[in-house]
């Protein structure tokens, strides 16, 4: 019982100087949960005070630090979902820095002071770069097949593929978006080899909708068919394709090309705006004008929609692809690429590094089969695992690969100015600096 007498009052806590400088408020409340904690570890027998005014220092510490940082990502997979997949082009970042903090035309048309769209700014380069009729863009691109399903399939059958049934990272399944979207899977061929028959034989009165789906993280390999967008485009019912990545260049992989699926006939095509477009997460739908615009009018486009940030980020990501130079992208940059380690060895100096050849990857379900050789930066020690902790524990904080013996930093992935945070923060963790 003298420990409860011991404890102090938030009033006296609040004047103590471990605590000056901190909002009051925020102290208040620390104060209260660390007191209440205090009186409930008493009765459960605790001998002697703690530090309470340090615990509560601590726990408005916690309160105000941002979860959300920058990392650096040193593991060379360039859309790594676990780091919020693409980094955006300064440009994007600094279109989003311009109209965040104030007001923005978002739906203003400026020349007659009226309302206007808020996708137009984001209509007209899609247009171009897909040579598609219209497009439209909302949160994701799990929101975008789920939306294009609803308007052409809603109460009706959607024909696919047993081969195309896939799940994406972060549990999106083909199976499952379909339901959500009030249309019935009609599943056909086998996940090997479906071919246009087994589309023809399965299409009836019901049916609203082909729908093919990129196997983004996976290929299936050997004895195996499909048919072409071209040839299920000729079936008759709309072909919308679901092509994930969202490749607008043909030289990554074996990606598809949104534009040439388009142009081979399929009504809509729907991809991710943070994939190998490198912009900001968003999912794109483009295609036949009057399905688009049926898309734009559904209710659920207003729950799915993009906010201005984004928008602006898409918008600017858009300009740089429009402008014919991919590497101003940084995704891009870093897919099509070699790294070059010299600017990270040089910042390293003369710490005990080697420089070994290894692969990155794209990540982010794209490209699986195409691994991006280079030379990366390893570190040997006696425990790559404390090693490579030590440095997630630096601000701002490094995430490189860790394997058996080493810690392994890939250049691929940093940018630019990186190499001496990294540099920097090496020399700290191991002493040398
Ligand atoms: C990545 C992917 C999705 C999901 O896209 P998000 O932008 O992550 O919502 C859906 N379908 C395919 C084929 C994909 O590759």
């Amino acid at each position: 019982m003298e420990l409860f007498r011991q404890l102090p009052g938030v009033d006296t806590l609040l004047e103590h100087p471990r605590l000056e400088g901190y909002p009051r408020s925020l102290v208040t409340r620390a104060a209260r949960q660390v007191l209440n904690e205090l009186r409930a570890r008493i009765r459960g027998g605790m001998e002697e005070l703690p530090d309470v005014p340090g615990e509560i220092a601590e726990r408005v510490e916690a309160l105000r630090a941002l979860r959300l940082r920058r990392v650096i990502n040193a593991t060379g997979i360039v859309l790594h979902t676990n780091l919020g997949r693409a980094p955006l082009a300064p440009e994007a970042a600094a279109a989003v820095a311009a109209v965040a903090a104030g007001y923005s035309n978002c739906e203003l048309e400026l020349s007659s002071g009226k309302r206007g769209g808020r996708l137009r700014g984001i209509r007209a380069p899609l247009q171009q770069l897909l040579e598609c009729e219209d497009a439209i863009a909302v949160n994701n691109n799990a929101a975008g097949v789920m939306l294009a399903l609803a308007v052409v399939g809603s109460g009706g059958e959607v024909i696919v593929s047993r081969g195309e049934l896939v799940e994406i990272g972060g549990s999106f399944r083909v199976p499952e978006i379909m339901a959500l979207s009030g249309a019935r899977l009609v599943e056909v061929g086998t996940t090997n080899r479906t071919r246009a028959e087994d589309y023809q034989s399965a299409i009836g009165p019901e049916t609203r909708a082909l729908l093919r789906v990129h196997p983004s993280n996976f290929r299936i390999s050997g004895f195996t068919e499909r048919p072409s967008t071209q040839v299920l485009a000729a079936l008759g019912p709309p072909l919308i394709e679901d092509l994930g990545s969202g490749a607008l260049f043909a030289d990554l992989g074996d990606e598809p090309v949104v534009g040439d699926v388009l142009a081979a006939g399929a009504d809509l095509v729907c991809f991710s705006g943070d994939k190998l477009l490198g912009g900001p997460q968003a999912g794109i739908i483009a295609g036949r004008q009057d399905l688009v615009q049926a898309c734009r009018r559904h209710p659920l486009y207003r729950a799915l929609r993009l906010d201005k940030l984004v928008m602006a980020a898409l918008e600017a990501t858009l300009k740089l692809v429009l402008e014919g130079d991919p590497d101003r992208i940084p995704t891009l940059r870093m897919l099509r690429r070699e790294p070059d380690p010299v600017p990270l060895l040089l910042a390293l100096g003369d710490l005990p590094v080697t420089l070994e050849d290894d692969v990155g990857f794209s990540g982010g379900g794209a490209l699986p089969m195409h691994p991006l050789p280079g030379k990366v930066v390893v570190v040997r020690g006696p425990d790559p695992g404390a090693l490579a902790a030590a440095l997630r524990a630096h601000d701002p904080p490094i995430v490189a690969r860790v394997s058996d013996d080493s810690v392994r930093l890939d250049p691929r992935t940093l940018l630019p100015g990186e190499e001496e945070v990294v540099a920097s923060a090496l020399h700290a963790v191991l002493g040398t600096r």
